[in-house]
């Protein structure tokens, strides 16, 4: 199979090419980005200072007076480590009051749940648990597992799997800071997952309403109107002024995989050796993994670990080992098992 020799995408992905070098399109459309995103970081590290202040909260330098809020922000908060990196950026280095959310998918490794604890208390964050009745999970897995449920750009950055658990963090997310007035969510996207474009983005409602359809749609199908319960309703849209912005900061900071498990090592945090090498938290993942590498020869991790690689934040021979090395086999298999019982 061909690879791209400077970043890892393969001659399976869609829409791909190469030039006579190797070098693939993504690439060659790439060359002489690198400064404009210097640039561009310094420029949204100033723009998220700026909105932190036009929210009335204490920036780096001015600690704000009024409380004008129960929590800064909504911290989507996984566990692995590039959200654990961003939730003490946002408390140590913003000084924001953040309220951590997790997601409970009946697949968290028991390390991510020891690490989720030590993290929160070392950072003195207040920390919620969200798990959905497993019979639920349980029907819109297995019908990930059996066949794609959404878009053909969709299956291109993540597995459908993962896309289903992400729209329904996503929602919650946004339902939850909605209904609670908290004016961010912050999410720890990495730098090869999300553009810097999209760092800091207010809700808009009408977007949130068809991103809301895509994911709704199917999984009503699958699970019933049950599944209403984590979407946005009627209510939520009529308060729209008060719907949140979404900030992603590894877009603007400094990325660095082994700085990152590094400095929150220091927190309590210890990189779990119970997961596949693309998560440092979730145990279905392996299996997510398989079926969409079977389902459309390539790896769904593979658009987000070639950024990073073309954009020098990773090498290629650890972005290489990431994406072609040997899956475990338990992994999957104890995945599967888990699901079909
Ligand atoms: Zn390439």
């Amino acid at each position: 199979m061909k690879i791209c020799t400077q970043c890892i995408l393969p001659e399976t992905f869609p829409g791909i090419s190469f030039s006579t070098g190797g070098l693939c399109s993504q690439c060659q459309k790439f060359d002489a980005r690198e400064t404009k995103l210097s640039e561009d970081k310094k420029k949204y590290e100033q723009k998220f200072l700026d909105l932190l202040d036009n929210l009335g909260m204490r920036t780096k330098h001015t600690p704000s007076t009024v409380d004008h809020y129960t929590y800064d922000i909504l911290m989507a908060y996984s566990g692995g480590k590039d959200s654990t990196y961003t939730m003490s950026l946002l408390k140590k280095k913003y000084h924001l009051k953040v309220l951590a959310v997790s997601f409970d998918n009946g697949f968290l490794s028991p390390a991510a749940v020891e690490n989720i604890k030590n993290v929160t208390d070392n950072l003195a964050i207040d920390h919620v648990y969200f798990k959905p009745q497993w019979d639920l999970l349980k029907k819109i897995f297995l019908a990930a597992a059996e066949r794609e449920l959404y878009s053909k750009k969709t299956l291109e950055r993540a597995s459908t799997i993962c896309t289903s658990c992400i729209g329904l963090v996503k929602s919650l997310c946004l339902k939850m800071a909605v209904e609670q007035n908290i004016p961010m969510i912050g999410f720890g996207w990495s730098p090869g997952q999300a553009p810097i474009e999209s760092s800091i983005m207010k809700n808009n409602p009408s977007l949130v309403r068809m991103a809301q359809q895509v994911i709704l749609k199917p999984l009503r199908e699958i699970a019933g109107d049950v599944i209403g319960a984590y979407f946005l309703q009627q209510k939520h849209y009529e308060s729209a002024e008060q719907f949140p912005y979404n900030v992603h900061p590894m877009a603007w900071e400094y990325y660095n995989e082994e700085m990152i498990v590094h400095d929150i090592q220091k927190l309590g945090w210890t990189a779990p050796k119970d997961t596949d090498s693309n998560s440092s938290n979730c145990l279905l993942n392996a299996y997510a993994n398989d079926i969409h590498l079977k389902r459309y020869q390539f790896h769904p991790y593979v658009w987000e670990i070639a950024n990073m690689v073309r954009e020098g934040v990773m090498t290629r021979d650890e972005g290489y080992a990431k994406i072609y090395g040997e899956q475990d086999k338990n992994l999957i298999n104890a995945a599967k098992k888990k699901l079909e019982t």
